[in-house]
């Protein structure tokens, strides 16, 4: 709490009373301090890929440009690198235009089934790629759903994306859809490296990472989930997840299928 005191004099001078100022400051510095968590939390995520762009392009410059395999290989790194600074880049933009109220929701009607046919097939062939069998299992009817489609296709590329990046080689991702009396429920689950129940209830903020060093191999922001949580919040919708470390995750997505005003 800060305090002021401002005292007040009568006519002839001498001090009558008082007037006390309390506020309650302990918001605001909450507010201040998870700013600047946030800042040195993007400062470190944006160094450690332009320190790696930086060290391997000296080093092909100080001489290892004379062997062309050294030379592919760094290459590669400098280019995974900066598509990790892309990505951070336009994840925290997209983030920060959700959270300041700036981000147009283009609510419309559109068909979810169709929807996660078209997403799911996007990444079929990387799924498949890495060992994984990827099953859909949706309503035979169209389902159509109120919402802003490609924001709702980004809620499910993103669990998608972590389904696949946090399952090992022979495991599988199911994507489903199901009616709920008002609400429509989709579900990824896989049979991956699952996540601590200790973890799950800060999953969804920023930069949270259940296990560094894989979710860096993995090429993550350490965003998505916070994105999915907004989006989500600005369709009426929630997001659960139960998991079982060793045996795999499970996301389920409800939406109502009308926007309620
Ligand atoms: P990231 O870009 O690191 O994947 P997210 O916000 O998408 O960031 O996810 C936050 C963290 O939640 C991940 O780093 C990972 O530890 C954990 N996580 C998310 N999805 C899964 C999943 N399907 N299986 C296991 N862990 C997951």
């Amino acid at each position: 709490v800060e305090v002021h005191i401002t005292p007040v004099s009568s006519n002839n001078g001498r001090i009558a009373g008082a007037v006390v100022l309390m506020h309650d400051v302990s918001e605001w510095r909450q507010l201040e301090r998870m700013r600047s968590e946030f800042v040195a939390n993007v400062s470190h995520e944006l160094r450690t890929p332009i320190t790696a762009v930086k060290g391997f392009s000296e080093t092909l410059l100080d001489g290892a440009l004379n062997d062309p395999v050294i030379t592919r290989q760094f290459l590669q790194i400098i280019y995974d690198e900066s598509e990790r600074l892309k990505r951070l880049v336009t994840d925290l933009l997209e983030l920060s235009k959700i959270e300041s109220g700036h981000t147009v929701f283009h609510f419309e009607p559109f068909d979810l089934t169709a929807l996660v046919k078209r997403t799911v097939e996007k990444y079929r062939h990387q799924a498949e790629s890495l060992g994984l069998t990827l099953e859909t299992e949706l309503p035979p009817a169209h389902l159509q759903l109120e919402g802003d489609s490609d924001r709702i296709a980004q809620v499910l590329i993103n669990l998608l994306g972590n389904a696949i990046a946090y399952t090992p080689s022979g495991g599988r991702v199911d994507v489903s859809v199901m009616e709920q009396e008002d609400d429509v429920v989709l579900k990824v689950r896989d049979t991956g490296v699952g996540i601590p129940a200790e973890d799950i209830p800060r999953l969804f903020e920023r930069f949270y990472r259940v296990d560094k060093a894989r979710a860096r191999r993995s090429g993550g922001t350490g965003l998505g989930l916070a994105i999915v949580k907004h989006i989500l919040e600005s369709h009426h919708g929630q997001v659960e997840v139960t998991s079982v470390v060793g045996e795999g995750s499970e996301f389920t997505i409800t939406l109502p299928k009308t926007k309620e005003i």
